[in-house]
């Protein structure tokens, strides 16, 4: 391990357990300087040394070694062959579809991050990509929705914001009988809980503007591949159409991989506490938890994952009661978005979830009783202090 000379002459690493992984990196340090911390390079072009000699890079759009710190640990992280670090969770989402044709068939996910379901809508459908939603805990409802040109199956799991379930390998099954691209969206558990390639998906995406991250600080999107036909095609896709991550937020990703581990299992134990505490509230209806033993796809959970993540939903016995907490809350914030070190609440009906048809909406459970907890790592006990006061 110690002696790298250059920016290719990375090792995988594959004797060490994940957690260290998380903090070495694919580099780790930098081999020119040794510097423990990777570098930023913040150069948008480098420089050759003659005609037909370079130093293996040569335009950032293309090719930048922060970049491609990035791009390898998350490779090694997701047990691919290949990843790519772009400017969002979106960017990841629309360089996946890039790989339909028109006149191809998606089916998703019901319980679906709003963005990746108007992107279909608005964007795709324009293209001449057909699409179509189904509940992904239910594989007859998949099998039947399954069409001629069915060429890829998006799942979320579990969902936001319900907390569904999917079986991935078994889903992967059916993906590889009929010769589609199974892609997973990995952004609630990330890998420290669940590996999708390892499960028969065949690409994983991230918002690493979430757990990968970490802090609420920067957008991020991720992509890791199995098959070198979709390395080559998204690698051609990214240097193409720009949508890349920018130096400094693949350092601030890398940074947050650091303690992703240690993180992830205090978003674990505190989800556990505040998730059953949530139960015995006279004004809490419902929780849904991945980590609850009555939850319907419990076992497929404790089979595929090893954890829970942090990612709790739950729905009060009245809008009032939900807009009250909304207003109440004081260690905990009401914002966007999830995975950070801070407590956040959402309302999903018209956070994130406003783009979806309301009939769907109800079916679904998203309606005004309903509030979204990505549990930080903060004390539970304060976290559930806060949520007593907000309740009150
Ligand atoms: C946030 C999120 C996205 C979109 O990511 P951005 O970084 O906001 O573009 C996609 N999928 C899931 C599950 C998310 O939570």
């Amino acid at each position: 391990m110690k002696n790298f000379k250059n920016y290719n002459d990375y090792s995988k690493k594959e004797e060490l357990a994940f957690e260290s992984k998380t903090v070495h990196g694919a580099l780790g340090h930098d081999p020119m300087t040794g510097a423990v911390s990777f570098p930023i390079f913040q150069s948008s072009t480098f420089r050759h040394i003659a005609l037909g000699q370079d130093t293996g890079y040569s335009y950032s759009r293309v090719k930048n070694p922060t970049r491609e710190e990035l791009e390898r640990t998350m490779a090694i992280l997701e047990e691919g062959i290949a990843g790519f670090a772009v400017s969002s969770g979106m960017a990841a989402v629309t360089s996946v579809l890039s790989l339909l044709n028109p006149g191809d068939h998606i089916i998703l996910s019901d319980d679906l991050y709003g963005g990746t379901l108007h992107i279909n809508e608005i964007f795709f459908s324009r293209y001449g990509i057909e699409f179509s939603q189904v509940d992904m805990s239910d594989l007859k409802q998949l099998n039947e929705t399954i069409r001629p040109n069915t060429k890829m199956i998006f799942v979320e799991t579990p969902t936001n914001p319900m907390m569904k379930v999917a079986d991935i390998k078994e889903i992967s099954k059916i993906a590889k009988s009929i010769n589609a691209v199974m892609v997973v969206d990995n952004t609630f558990l990330t890998p420290y809980y669940q590996k999708p390639l390892t499960l028969g998906a065949d690409i994983v995406i991230h918002s690493g503007t979430k757990y990968l991250g970490g802090h609420n600080d920067t957008l991020a999107g991720i992509i890791v591949v199995k098959k070198q036909e979709h390395a080559d095609f998204i690698l051609g896709q990214v240097k193409t159409f720009g949508n890349q991550i920018a130096p400094l937020d693949a350092w601030l990703i890398l940074r947050g991989l650091k303690t992703l581990t240690v993180r992830m299992k205090q978003h674990n134990e505190n989800s556990i506490k505040v998730a059953n505490w949530l139960r015995k509230q006279p004004k809490v209806k419902e929780v849904y938890f991945v980590g609850f033993e009555d939850h319907p796809q419990y076992s497929i959970t404790k089979e595929q994952t090893t954890g829970f993540g942090g990612m709790i939903s739950f729905a009060v016995d009245s809008e009032e009661t939900a807009k009250k907490i909304l207003e109440k809350v004081d260690l905990i914030m009401f914002a966007e978005s999830l995975g950070g070190t801070e407590t956040l609440i959402t309302y999903p009906l018209t956070q994130t979830h406003n783009s979806v048809p309301e009939e769907i909406r109800e079916k679904l459970g998203i309606t005004g009783k309903l509030l979204r907890l990505s549990v930080g790592i903060e004390e539970a006990d304060d976290i559930i202090k806060d949520l007593e006061n907000a309740l009150k």
